[in-house]
């Protein structure tokens, strides 16, 4: 069985800073690693695949350059080959055009079976690529997998997490999960993965060679546009009461009558 992991480079810290001028997230000097959803995204695949009895395992991440170094930890761990996709074509992109990309990058890559994302980027947080690339390939998927109960070359049946307990849900494949973290204990990276990693071969693909719609990538591409983004303004002050209980009961009570909170 071959397996599709989307995995996302993202800041190792939530200390980012928003350029003033641009809005954009200021990321060249902060640390970055795998999104730690998508950690457990690789591992399940890896189990898949030993469950499978073979097959390979593709890890595809859109980002600039640098994100190789995401590529080749996947490989430390055991991935089979890795993709790089990117190009300045593709800056700016909102989640609407990264699924579009990476969709682009999955039929590029060969035919795949299963398709894993970690549940949401704790950078962008929106939980939006897994369903979009989904989507984008008109396949079916279940989101926020914690148990993967059984797999064949044609179906799969999940647990699917819920507020309360679960659900168990069974789809044909090709298609897509994604998953939470109670699914499994990503493994460390073997010496033996590690060296591996240093001199594999990352597959890196443009715009061109997904041969993408250039009106659906990118900034111009993307539906969404971000007007303004700001840290907002701390406030400070107030007032502090202090005395018996009584007293500051009737004192609150009175103050939020003042705000017209309540009647
Ligand atoms: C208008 C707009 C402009 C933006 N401009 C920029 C910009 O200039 N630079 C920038 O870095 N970001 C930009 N972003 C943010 C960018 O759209 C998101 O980071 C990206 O679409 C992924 O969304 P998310 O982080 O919410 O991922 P989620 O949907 O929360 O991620 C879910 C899963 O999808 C997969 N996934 C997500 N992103 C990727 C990826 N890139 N590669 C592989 N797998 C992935 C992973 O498996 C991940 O666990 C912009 C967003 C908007 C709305």
């Amino acid at each position: 069985m071959n397996i599709a992991v989307c995995i996302k480079q993202v800041p190792g810290t939530t200390q980012v800073k928003i350029n003033p001028e641009t809005g954009t997230l200021m990321r060249d000097s902060v640390e970055a690693v795998v999104n730690p959803f998508d950690e457990y995204a690789i591992e399940e695949a890896l189990r898949v695949r030993e469950r499978m009895g073979g097959g390979l395992v593709k890890v595809i991440t859109m980002g600039p350059p640098q994100a190789e170094v995401a590529l080749r930890y996947a490989i430390s761990l055991g991935a089979d080959e890795a993709y790089l996709v990117t190009d300045r074509a593709f800056a700016g992109s909102d989640t609407w055009a990264t699924s579009y990309t990476l969709a682009r990058g999955i039929k590029a890559i060969g035919a795949v079976d299963l398709i894993i994302c970690g549940k949401q980027a704790i950078d962008g947080d929106t939980a939006q690529v897994g369903p979009g690339v989904a989507e984008m390939l008109g396949l079916p998927f279940v989101a926020w997998v914690r148990k993967i109960e059984e797999v064949t070359e044609k179906s799969i049946r999940v647990q699917r997490l819920m507020d309360e307990g679960h659900d168990v849900v069974s789809m044909p494949l090709p298609g897509l999960i994604t998953v939470v973290k109670e699914i499994n204990t990503p493994r460390m990276a073997s010496l033996r993965g590690k060296i591996k990693a240093k001199s594999a071969k990352i597959v890196t693909l443009n715009a061109e060679a997904l041969s993408a719609d250039k009106d659906k990538i990118g900034l111009t591409g993307s539906p969404t546009q971000v007007l303004r983004s700001f840290v907002p303004v701390r406030k400070s002050g107030g007032e502090k009461v202090s005395g018996e209980v009584s007293t500051l009961v009737t004192k609150i009570v009175s103050t939020v009558k003042e705000l017209n909170v309540i009647k």
